[in-house]
């Protein structure tokens, strides 16, 4: 008899495996048949690698439950942005089809030493560019609460895995809000760590001032965990920090003496009636358990959206360079000469959404434009920064809805770049100033999941979840989709 994998967390299947109940094959093979009964539906998989997870498996049945790690024989699905060793990365990208890496990412190292077993690599938007996962070269990602529906994006594909049941949690990247706005479309919970946190080596860049990568779970204890064993200093990457103190097991059961600001910027016309409705609900669930609620004001967050699109785009354009047909993936059939090979097998490799972001970026950065958008641009985030850092001498966490709209139908904003950027209006700020933020399940809207973000100062990672497992507690959002007409 199989084990039920729907709906479970973690947190449960590490109690399974270490109580003895399943092993660590049985869990496995749950999960494998769960993905093939239902990703033929939602096409959150790119690559399943059944053999690879089977033997590893195998590997921690082999050794006695006492002997073992805490997390070791618990399953996970990866966005496919992270180069793991022998397994296709592809970054959502034809460029990178094929392309094999020869080495571990730091977060997969450290996977793999706590014992992890990975399931596969998850759909996203190519080069982590997109709010919806339409930008994927090779599927578009379906919602399980609805899978007319997109799940968001760039991680679409690591959130609707975990809502669909397909892996116990997984882990994705946010560069303005791409771990968040897809929890929050496909209720779950997505946490972006602060800048620094989790080290990136062997993440495939998009914009180097903004990536960060964090967990997608069906809970903040996942999250919690999921983030402890993934976050740390890291000798390959100079920008990595770690953690200042580890988020442990979030318990906390009430908000007292914490003051919550809600951003007044972020409440206004942009955000849908049904979303506001929801929204409005989870401030008085955070009054209810005791903390204060204060609107507050953030005057440069409005500019977040137009100095993300020079920012971003710029790094983006430079990162994006290393793509030439010569070192990765994709190379021209049709070349005569090294220009012509260039220009090919970029042209061929790259789909319309990395293009425009090249073209952006490189008009941005070059003579005579720098100070008029780049520069500019850089002035507006110190702004925002500025706005934060003064909004946290007042209040201990910041508030807002994560996303604007509910899950919007597959094709619905493919034709309307502007609207599509809109997606990540309350996300984006955060990633300027490099704070975290987690978006939690709040509540639905006509059916649909609305995600509620917290914000945190640097390093508040512990409290942040904290707060949010409170939250949690208190609201009891359904996090299981009925998928397939009734069945979950
Ligand atoms: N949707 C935003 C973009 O397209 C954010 C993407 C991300 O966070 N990776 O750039």
């Amino acid at each position: 008899m199989g084990v039920d994998v729907v709906g479970l967390t973690a947190w449960q299947c590490r109690e399974l495996l270490s109580s003895g109940q399943v092993s660590a094959q049985e869990l496995t093979r749950a999960y494998l048949d769960r993905i093939a009964a239902v990703d033929g539906d939602v096409k959150s998989y790119l690559l399943v690698d059944e053999k690879g997870a089977m033997a590893a498996a195998a590997a921690v049945d082999a050794k006695p439950i006492s002997q073992r790690k805490p997390w070791e024989g618990v399953p996970i699905g990866l966005k496919d942005i992270f180069a793991v060793k022998g397994m296709e990365t592809t970054c959502g990208s034809k460029i990178l089809k094929g392309y094999i890496p020869p080495y571990d990412a730091t977060i997969i190292a450290k996977l793999r030493d706590a014992g992890l077993i990975f399931l596969g690599k998850l759909n996203m938007d190519e080069f982590a560019m997109g709010s919806s996962t339409e930008n994927s070269a090779f599927e578009t990602t379906r919602n399980p609460w609805d899978l007319d529906r997109v799940p968001g994006g760039s991680s679409g594909g690591s959130a609707a895995c975990v809502a669909a049941s397909e892996a116990p949690w997984t882990l994705g990247t946010d560069t303005g809000g791409s771990i968040r706005q897809p929890a929050s479309l496909c209720g779950v919970v997505g946490l972006k760590p602060t800048y620094g946190a989790v080290s990136r080596y062997g993440l495939v860049a998009f914009a180097s001032s903004l990536d960060q990568i964090g967990p997608l779970t069906r809970d903040t204890r996942d999250a919690a965990a999921l983030l402890d064993i993934v976050a740390g200093k890291d000798p390959l990457d100079s920008t990595s920090l770690g953690l200042t103190e580890p988020a442990g097991t979030p318990s906390r059961s009430a908000l007292e003496g914490l003051r919550f600001g809600v951003i007044k910027e972020f409440i206004g016309d942009a955000i849908e009636p049904g979303v506001k409705e929801v929204f409005d609900s989870a401030v008085d669930a955070i009054s209810a358990l005791g903390a204060v609620c204060e609107e507050v004001s953030l005057p440069g967050v409005v500019r977040g959206l137009a100095a993300y699109y020079i920012i971003a785009p710029s790094e983006a354009s430079a990162n994006l360079a290393r793509f030439d047909g010569v070192r990765y993936g994709h190379r021209t059939a049709h070349a005569e000469d090294l220009y012509e090979m260039y220009t090919r097998t970029r042209s061929e490799g790259f789909g319309t959404e990395v293009k425009r972001r090249i073209m952006i970026g490189t008009y941005a950065l070059s003579a005579g434009y720098y100070d008029a958008y780049y520069a500019q641009a850089q002035r507006t985030r110190t702004l925002i920064i500025n706005d934060f850092a003064r909004a946290f001498e007042d209040f201990d966490y910041l508030i807002s809805p994560t996303s604007p709209t509910v899950a919007f139908k597959i094709g619905e904003r493919v034709a309307d770049p502007l609207a599509m950027y809109l997606s990540d209006l309350c996300t984006i700020p955060v990633n300027l100033a490099a704070l975290p933020g987690i978006s939690i399940p709040a509540g639905f809207s006509a059916g649909m999941p609305v995600g509620l973000q917290l914000i945190g100062p640097h390093f508040s990672e512990k409290g942040l979840l904290d707060a949010s497992h409170a939250l949690e507690q208190h609201l009891q959002v359904p996090t299981v989709p009925l998928m397939k007409g009734g069945e979950r």
